[in-house]
């Protein structure tokens, strides 16, 4: 289920398994997931595109160090083609529900058309920043001009000497917002929340790298593994006050001295909580882009929206012609909106009703033959995603592997308990639990998207035998 990087790296390695018994479904027009629905100005990744794709399929670039969002498309599509995986696609196929047979020992697998697919196995790789998330801001329906969510830009709507509003100031806003102010006659830039924000490194690689990359392009593959070890050695002790922490702030701080002048609008753009606690922009146009005479940060609280305009919890009225919601995903709800059961009925929506858990982020006791690739605790702020999903993908393998000549198989709950108990433990020792709001966590405060830990650990984990976690059932 999804045709996104999870997707798509799930059906390339069944390929080279040489499995061709799949069908891949998308609820959309193509692959690409999240990198298919974000096309807001600016969209790109932060994460260097050496490292940003597959070991399997290694993007080479001898210019560019960060890849935009129409490069990452054109590469996913480029995989989608060099695995021969367009006749696996299904796509305007949303899946409404999955639902394992007690008596057939399969998967009963319904789409949002209402076509009925059965399965051996389901593997769901629907990501987790998929489902936009619209603020519950009073008034929000009233308003009379433009507005859209930066998963859903209106490319048919002209920003041109219009006032703009941006609400939500993470990754998306902060890349969009250069773009926006340039055209726009004003924006006015809605921060709840200031975010820590160290300097992008040079975007375009240098004379020397450029002659090795192309005569040696061996050279490539040692810089992938620079850039993957650099992430997973500094960047991860960040998330639990390790050694980086204090030198990242100190980073982030002096980013911020150098780019921001004025004493009080720096004041307004200083977090207050530990760097690593939200995810960390890495951008060096957000800040300039404050210093515009067309642009205003607003720090005041939004209290409602009206139909010409926003008003902050001070009183003032600030008239717009479009509103930019730049806030984020429903990132906590996993599946939904589709109805999963396992054995004896159970419901994935009960067992998740206080937050996702999953084995290894993959699988749960009670749903046999049921994988997540990118499911509960798995996501990075701090390293290449692209790696968990391999680590994920590898490890299914190694699942079906188990099933030489079909069956089930199924989590140990103990082997689930130890694992949670475990990840709990992690997780108490990052910064996430109490040191802020942010989309890692559940409104009850359970951190369920992020992985605690750094990726050499979990590449550790998952290259155990599954034997150890799962039993084979008799259907
Ligand atoms: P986000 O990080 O969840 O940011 C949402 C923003 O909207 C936050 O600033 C939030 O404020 C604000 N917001 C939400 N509700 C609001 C309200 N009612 N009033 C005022 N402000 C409100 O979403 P995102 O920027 O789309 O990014 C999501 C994730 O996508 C990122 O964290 C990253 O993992 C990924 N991403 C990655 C890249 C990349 O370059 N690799 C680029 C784009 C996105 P609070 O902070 O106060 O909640």
């Amino acid at each position: 289920m999804g045709a996104g990087f999870g997707g798509l790296c799930m059906a390339a390695e069944l390929k080279r398994a040489g499995i061709d018994s799949f069908t891949i479904f998308e609820k959309e027009g193509d692959v690409g997931g999240i990198w298919r629905d974000n096309t807001y100005p600016g969209c790109g990744c932060d994460v260097p595109s050496h490292l940003y794709s597959f070991s399997f399929e290694k993007y080479r670039d001898v210019a560019l160090r960060y890849p935009e969002q129409r490069e990452i498309l054109a590469y996913l599509q480029h995989v989608t083609d060099s695995y021969d995986l367009r006749g696996h696609l299904r796509t305007g196929a949303g899946i409404a529900s999955a639902d394992y047979s007690e008596s057939t020992g399969r998967w009963v697998v319904r789409t949002t058309s209402g076509e009925t697919h059965i399965f051996d196995i389901v593997i769901s790789a629907v990501g987790q920043l998929h489902r936009p998330k619209l603020p519950d801001i009073p008034g929000r329906d009233d308003f009379k001009g433009e507005s859209f969510h930066t998963a859903k830009w209106n490319h048919d709507y002209d920003l041109s000497g219009r006032d703009v509003a941006v609400i939500g100031t993470g990754s998306s806003g902060a890349q969009l917002l250069s773009h926006v102010a340039r055209v726009a006659r004003r924006v006015d830039v809605y921060q709840r929340t200031p975010n820590w924000v160290v300097p992008k490194p040079r975007t375009e690689f240098g004379p020397v790298t450029r002659w090795a990359f192309t005569r040696l392009p061996f050279t490539q593959n040692i810089y992938r593994a620079l850039n993957y070890l650099a992430a997973d050695l500094a960047l991860s002790p960040i998330i639990a006050r390790g050694w980086s922490a204090r030198p990242a702030e100190w980073v982030a701080r002096r980013h911020l001295r150098k780019q921001i002048r004025d004493p009080l609008l720096r004041a307004k753009l200083t977090p207050d909580y530990p760097i690593g606690c939200k995810r960390i922009l890495i951008d060096n146009t957000f800040y300039p882009t404050l210093n515009r005479a067309n642009v205003e940060l607003v720090t005041d609280g939004i209290s409602r929206i009206t139909p010409t305009g926003i008003v902050t919890a001070d009183g003032e009225h600030r008239d717009v012609d479009a509103v930019i919601y730049a806030t984020g995903f429903r990132t906590t709800e996993f599946l939904v909106p589709m109805r999963v059961r396992g054995r004896g009925g159970v419901s994935l929506d009960e067992r998740w009703a206080d937050g996702a858990e999953a084995y290894l982020g993959m699988a749960l006791p009670e749903f046999p033959n049921l994988f997540f690739v990118h499911g509960p605790n798995t996501i990075l702020g701090h390293n290449s995603n692209i790696f968990m999903i391999e680590c994920q993908v590898r490890y299914v393998l190694s699942c079906l592997r188990l099933l030489p000549g079909g069956g089930l198989l199924e989590v140990r709950p103990e082997a689930m308990r130890d694992y949670q108990r475990w990840l709990e433990k992690a997780i108490s020792r990052t910064v996430w639990p109490t040191g802020c709001q942010s989309w890692y966590k559940t409104a009850s405060g359970r951190v369920t998207n992020p992985w605690p830990a750094s990726t050499m650990r979990y590449r550790k984990l998952t290259r155990r035998d599954p034997a150890d976690a799962f039993r084979v059932l008799t259907p």
